[in-house]
């Protein structure tokens, strides 16, 4: 990484903090990455990135800011994009999936929450993370408790606008959740002094579902046998989908799959399990647990999660005639999302049932984040369908620490020799 230090010095970062973050991120992404064998030569850009992580995009961000642009901070995959890039601001995903932050998260918060809010409070009152430091605006939603809760504490830190988010997918919901946009719409147009129209709203519609389609086409090629991708590098693909510039990603992303369209037809068949993940998102640097799984003698092939399929399935309808009617189908892509914070959530269940098939899962994962209460109560509902449909299913239940890394490897492992 070049000499960012005078750039981080004037976003207000702790810098001796952050050296201290910046000397385990390396070693890690070199120990969990850089050991796979045989990768695609496309991962270089995503390497790249990596190594630029807190450097080039955040330089990118800091040039955006200073030609007038703003720069918004979202936690959750119901935020439209859209709606940001239409006008002419930039969104970068910001939920913490870093150990590094849970102790400043513990300063202020009950240490019985799950990790990634005590992660992104933590990144955001150390002043370490250079994504918190470079926005304008912080966007939380009023998904789950815990987070309801962290953005009165965040506020004091930053502004946050908090859209305010339905339970249910009734149609006054939907109607209301189309308000809520509208209202988010107002607050971006004065915040950013410019103006939505038809135009800026349907070219940024086009332009984030080519990115969404780049994804789908990567996750598609995993349904091969095997899949031509390692799972660990395809969620780091997803992970970087938050915050990396759109173009940018969707050509490396496009590229990529030209490389893995030609790779398929040399694959040798290999007896690896194929395992899919659901369940709680996976922040970067979050690797945890796909380390582990491909560290045995398995792939995972898919992640029903928001750092895989929530994020890109379904695309955004580009019919209509007015501003109105494209608003109207961006509420009905985001509602079509199925988060447990929903009740009921039935459509979450159909999905994991359905990608089992696509992907020819042998197995799935219930990676349950510790104390996520949304997430941890479906798994019943989830556990009785894959039963009926006789999915092997298990429940890892887990934090960012590395201390029950042994345990749920002898757990993989003995589910693994199971199915
Ligand atoms: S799990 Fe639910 S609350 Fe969390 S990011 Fe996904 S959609 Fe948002
Ligand atoms: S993982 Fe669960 S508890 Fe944590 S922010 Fe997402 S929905 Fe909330």
């Amino acid at each position: 990484m070049g000499d960012y230090r005078k750039m981080w010095e004037s976003l207000g970062m702790d810098l001796e903090k952050h050296d201290a973050l910046c000397a385990v991120l390396p070693e890690l992404y070199g120990a969990t990455y850089l050991t796979q064998d045989n990768r695609p030569d496309g991962m270089n850009y995503f390497n790249f990135v990596i190594s630029e992580v807190h450097g080039l995009r955040i330089e990118e961000l800091s040039r955006h800011r200073e030609n007038g642009g703003k720069v918004l901070g979202t936690f959750c995959v119901y935020v439209p994009d859209e709606i940001i890039n239409a006008l002419g601001a930039i969104g970068v995903g910001l939920c913490g999936g870093s150990q590094f932050w849970i102790e400043d998260g513990e300063k202020i918060l009950p240490r019985n929450l799950c990790p990634l809010i005590k992660a992104l409070v933590g990144a955001k009152i150390s002043a370490t993370c250079p994504y918190f430091q470079s926005c304008d605006l912080l966007v939380g939603e009023t998904t789950c408790d815990g987070k309801k809760k962290a953005w009165e504490i965040l506020n004091d830190y930053t502004p946050v606008h908090v859209m305010d988010m339905p339970q249910m997918k009734r149609s006054k919901d939907i109607e209301k959740w189309e308000e809520e946009v509208k209202y988010f719409i107002e607050k971006l147009e004065e915040l950013t002094g410019n103006k939505l129209t038809y135009e800026n709203l349907l070219n940024s519609i086009k332009l984030i579902n080519k990115k969404r389609r780049a994804l789908k086409r990567l996750y598609d090629l995993r349904k091969y046998t095997p899949s031509p991708i390692s799972g660990l590098d395809a969620l780091l693909i997803s992970q970087i989908a938050f915050y990396d510039d759109i173009e940018r990603f969707t050509e490396n992303v496009n590229k990529l799959c030209d490389e893995l369209e030609e790779r398929i037809k040399n694959l040798k068949p290999n007896n690896k399990k194929r395992v899919m993940v659901t369940g709680t998102p996976m922040a970067i640097p979050n690797w945890k647990l796909h380390y582990i799984v491909e560290n045995l003698d398995a792939q995972i092939v898919v992640e029903e999660t928001c750092t895989g399929t929530r994020y890109f399935e379904r695309e955004v309808s580009e019919e209509g005639e007015t501003i109105d009617d494209l608003i109207s189908n961006i509420a009905d892509r985001y509602m079509g999302i199925n988060c447990a914070c929903f009740t009921p959530n039935t459509g979450r269940v159909e999905d994991i049932i359905k990608y089992a098939k696509e992907y020819k899962a042998d197995g799935v994962i219930y990676y349950n984040l510790s104390f996520c209460q949304p997430y941890s109560v479906e798994y019943k509902k989830v556990e009785e369908a894959l039963k009926k449909e006789n999915i092997p299913l298990i429940l890892i239940e887990t934090d960012y620490s590395t201390e029950d890394s042994g345990q749920i490897k002898t757990r993989v492992e003995a589910f693994l020799e199971m199915i």
